[in-house]
């Protein structure tokens, strides 16, 4: 493990993604110093950095990035594919549905039990930084749902309940092999730059998008 490894968790098996902490230079010596007290310190050590003017270690601002995609990096702690994957999906998800989102919107994504853990749970903040489900309100959910959706992952549902006088209504993303195949052309010196290619593109350029029915909509922190 290389010195600046901040997060044991972090899935290496997944031969399209890479650590950003290992890909990007060694972060200063107070957040190593506070990486070594575990993850509740690194996510301290995000907020800080993020308010401290965009100082980050881990993500390197460019004048042309979106304020979509700045707010996601700087809330997430890097710019990386996962995360721009759950921000685009939140984001054409809202206007789908024509909602603000927060607490009107109940959010869930699926994906194997083995795929809980980054880089593939970086797509959560993007969603919640997106569409304003989160995972404090409980109305952001990570699930394994294989006998709806066969193998296929992430399957992302994002459903706004009936309120209101205004019926149920709700968006269904399920990935296109064109995600993967992106995500596959990943390589460690190159994150940053094919994730705002990615953010460049249509969400229908990685997903198939339909409208979502049969499903949950139990209101938010219900
Ligand atoms: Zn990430």
């Amino acid at each position: 493990m290389s010195p600046h490894t901040i997060n044991p968790r972090y899935d290496r098996s997944f031969p399209t993604c890479y650590d950003p902490h290992e890909a990007l230079p060694p972060a200063r010596g107070r957040l190593r110093l506070w990486a070594l007290s575990g993850a509740a310190c690194v996510i301290a050590a995000s907020v800080l950095l993020a308010s401290s003017g965009g100082d980050m270690d881990f993500y390197r601002r460019q004048a042309s990035d979106p304020t979509w995609l700045v707010k996601a990096a700087e809330f997430h702690g890097h710019l990386g594919p996962w995360l721009i994957v759950g921000a685009m999906v939140g984001d054409h998800a809202l206007k789908q549905l024509e909602t603000r989102g927060h607490w009107l919107i109940d959010v869930t994504c699926s994906m194997p039990a083995d795929k809980h853990k980054p880089p593939f749970t970086c797509l959560l903040d993007g969603l919640q930084t997106s569409s304003g489900a989160t995972m404090g309100k409980c109305n952001l959910h990570l699930t394994w749902e294989p006998k709806r959706w066969g193998d296929a992952w992430p399957v992302i549902a994002v459903v706004r309940p009936a309120r209101e006088g205004q019926a149920a209504a709700g968006v269904l993303y399920k990935p296109r092999p064109a995600l993967k195949a992106f995500l596959e052309r990943m390589t460690p010196d190159r994150i940053e730059e094919l994730s705002r290619e990615m953010a460049r593109k249509r969400v229908e350029d990685f997903f198939e998008v339909s409208p979502a029915t049969n499903l949950p909509t139990t209101g938010p922190g219900e």
